[in-house]
């Protein structure tokens, strides 16, 4: 049984504060979304519990089972079963997903034999397709391949925690079915999932236990998963005072999106009717 522990986080990006105060608890087997508007904080909550240098942490605590996390390096909290799917994988040239995934195995103290075919075998389940494994991490791999091959990551570390940054963003709904599905069944053995998301899709295979709205830094609602279908039908308005609402900002999830200038992913809803 481990637990992440988040108090009163304040975390500082440049010189701005972007994360203000944020109180958050992911448990085994439990399943907590974070779903919030463009730039409202959500990689940056991701980035600084994994430990990515330039997340200044300036108040409250990251605890992993009581240890708290905040001076360690990143390698050491993945160790500790830390793991972060990016929302933007980063490229390795010259690095293999199974040389990563063996030198994580032994950081871990924990098996590494077959890792080749394991990986194999949970990239088929996934639909991605094993030649890919042979690329170098995440190089010449489209968006949806590179989520894929995220998904076969953590699912041969096993950690305790996976923080998931859109996993769904790039992915088409069969892909997206299959890696939440395969999650799904890593949090009946165990795994406790913060999950950000901006869509209720992931969630329909991917049951949320929490839904949390974060606005600004800080978690303005918490609730059940009817809080996500409320968020896809109404976007986020009804959460953000005039005074949270940085010009640009999209504020609607969807085609109600308002056109937006923060370094975040369109919110245009990959999955909506061409159609409609
Ligand atoms: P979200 O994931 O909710 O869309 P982010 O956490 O990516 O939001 O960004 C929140 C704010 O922090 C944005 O204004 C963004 O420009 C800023 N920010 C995040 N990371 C960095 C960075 N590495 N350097 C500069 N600004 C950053
Ligand atoms: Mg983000």
């Amino acid at each position: 049984m481990s637990t992440l522990s988040i108090t009163n986080l304040g975390v500082v990006v440049g010189d701005q504060e972007i994360v203000k105060g944020l109180d958050l608890e992911v448990s085994s087997g439990q399943v907590h979304a974070v779903m919030g508007p463009n730039g409202s904080g959500k990689s940056t909550l991701a980035n600084a519990i994994m430990g990515r240098p330039g997340y200044q942490i300036t108040s409250g605590s990251i605890e992993l089972d009581g240890q708290d996390l905040c001076s360690l390096p990143t390698w050491q909290r993945a160790q500790m079963g830390l793991f972060l799917a990016m929302q933007y994988p980063t490229e390795v040239p010259g690095v293999s997903v199974r040389e990563t995934l063996e030198l994580a195995l032994q950081a871990r103290g924990l098996d590494q034999i077959d890792v080749a075919s394991r990986l194999d075998e949970e990239a088929q389940s996934i639909g991605l397709r094993t030649e890919l494994l042979e690329r170098a991490l995440n190089v010449d791999l489209s968006g949806g391949e590179k989520k894929r091959n995220e998904t076969a990551q953590l699912a041969v570390l096993v950690p305790q925690i996976a923080v998931l940054d859109e996993l769904d963003s790039g992915l088409d709904i069969d892909a997206l079915r299959s890696c939440a599905e395969r999650i799904e069944i890593m949090t009946n053995d165990g795994l406790g999932v913060l999950c950000i998301t901006h869509y209720h899709r992931l969630l329909d295979h991917l049951a949320a236990d929490q839904v949390h709205i974060l606005v600004d830094g800080q978690i303005v609602e918490s609730g059940g998963p009817e809080l996500a279908k409320e968020l896809e039908a109404n976007g986020y308005s009804r959460f953000i005072t005039s005074e949270q609402e940085p010009d640009g900002v999209s504020v609607a999830i969807g085609g109600a999106a308002r056109e937006g200038q923060s370094s975040g992913p369109d919110l245009e809803d990959p999955f909506a009717d061409p159609l409609a």
